[in-house]
């Protein structure tokens, strides 16, 4: 939750700060244009600046939902998952492989701020399921 909070903070520090540089870049920008006649071409800087940051957020939000659905997807596919799916594969001894049947699994980090794990077969590299990281 922390990281979340810390992501957030980030987040909306940048922005504005994103903000005050376009208002600024749009300012110089329609301040150049003002010999010409007052009008509609007053407000091009501006313009451009809304357009700009419109597509900015759009393509945040698009980043972020892929990957919520990235996250999302690994959560859902996780131990008591592969329990149910595969419960050949959970023994007394530990977990196997479902393809190759082999009992060597290993952890790696999936990283990109998934905060996940992957437990997956050392022989045939079949990712089994996922777990959160501590
Ligand atoms: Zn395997």
């Amino acid at each position: 939750m922390s990281r979340l909070f810390h992501l957030v903070i980030l987040g909306i520090f940048g922005f504005i700060g994103v903000l005050l540089f376009l208002f600024g870049v749009g300012e110089s920008y329609s301040g150049y244009l003002d010999d010409g006649p007052p009008g509609l071409v007053d407000g091009v800087g501006y313009y451009l600046v809304a357009l700009f940051v419109f597509w900015i957020l759009i393509s945040n939000v698009r980043v972020a939902r892929r990957h919520v659905r990235w996250v999302n997807d690994m959560r859902a596919r996780d131990f008591a998952w592969f329990k149910a799916t595969h419960p050949g594969s959970v023994t007394r001894d530990g977990v196997i492989c479902p393809k190759c049947a082999c009992p060597k699994i290993h952890v790696r980090g999936v990283m990109n701020r998934s905060y996940m794990r992957a437990h997956a077969c050392t022989r045939c590299g079949e990712t089994l399921y996922y777990s959160r990281e501590a």
